[in-house]
């Protein structure tokens, strides 16, 4: 089996990249993805980790895109996969996205200090490293005792309509998939039941991403059931997309979901990396 959907501390995962590889290797998966948000920055080092544990690691990322269609405004997720690290359009989208998520998160700690919450922002990335994402602010919730899980620190606070709420600047669909296709990346769409749309609405997302580029479908997740993941094979084969599929390991930030397994019941097939890596011209 393999996972194709990890996070790290790269971004608001809890394991290093080298310690997520590591696990991976230590519980028998054949192969890894790292797909942190908007970053490339774990890649290096779990590559260095996979080569040392015997385990193949995927570099990959994760971008979180908002797809308007009338008035209809959805965030949709896009992961892309065997992306060059170092291609200058890539490093340029994503320094640009990194620059406004630390703007936006800057006034979300002024926010919370106002309320005598320790956000101190600087003392923020001390701690946490370069990405700080709402997850982070949730521990903070959690251990200053305004909540008990991560999980009610977004519904309380930190999903829209909360009092330390801020939107991001939206990136769209079109240049999040554009931006991974031209950096040598396969563009997949993640978690398709996510965003609570009709089975109508999900294949009018598919096929607007499809006119973009996208060239795969994540068809196994944690949080799907045998059901669901029939329906995304259809899908994925109606729509000529390869197949990928991952937990949306965190750590301890989801500890409701396990590297490889998710939630008890995911398995991801090792066959599944072939044609990502023919769509990456790999082979
Ligand atoms: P941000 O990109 O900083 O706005 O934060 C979004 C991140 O929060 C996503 O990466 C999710 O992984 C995480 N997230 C959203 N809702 C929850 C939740 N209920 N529990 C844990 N993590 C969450
Ligand atoms: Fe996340
Ligand atoms: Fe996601
Ligand atoms: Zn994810």
């Amino acid at each position: 089996m393999i996972d194709l959907h990890v996070h790290t501390t790269a971004s608001d995962g809890t394991l290093t990249p080298a310690e997520a590889v590591r696990l991976a290797s230590r519980i028998g998966l054949h192969a890894i993805a790292i797909t942190d948000h908007d970053t490339v920055l774990g890649h290096c080092e779990a590559l260095s980790a996979g080569q040392e544990a015997g385990i193949e690691v995927i570099p990959g990322i994760e971008i979180g895109t908002l797809w308007q269609q009338g008035s209809a405004r959805c965030s949709v997720h896009i992961l892309g996969y065997y992306v060059n690290d170092t291609a200058p359009a890539l490093t340029a989208f994503l320094s640009g996205i990194i620059a406004e998520r630390n703007e936006r998160n800057r006034n979300i700690a002024a926010l919370m200090a106002e309320d005598g919450l320790p956000t101190d922002y600087d003392q923020m990335h001390q701690r946490f490293g370069p990405f700080i994402g709402r997850p982070h602010f949730a521990q903070i919730l959690m251990e200053e005792g305004l909540v008990s899980s991560i999980d009610e620190a977004f519904s309380l606070y930190l999903n829209r309509g909360g009092k330390y709420f801020l939107p991001r600047k939206p990136i769209s669909l079109k240049q999040a998939i554009h931006t991974i296709t031209d950096a040598g990346g396969v563009p997949v769409l993640a978690h398709p039941f996510q965003y609570r749309l009709s089975e109508e609405e999900l294949c009018t997302l598919i096929s607007t991403c499809k006119s973009f580029g996208l060239q795969g479908l994540e068809c196994r997740y944690s949080l799907y059931d045998a059901g669901q993941h029939a329906i995304l094979d259809r899908l994925a084969a109606q729509y000529h997309l390869l197949r990928t599929g991952g937990s949306d390991f965190h750590g301890t930030r989801k500890p409701h979901i396990a590297l490889g397994t998710g939630t008890g019941q995911l398995a991801v097939p090792d066959d599944f990396l072939l044609p990502l890596k023919q769509a990456a011209h790999l082979i």
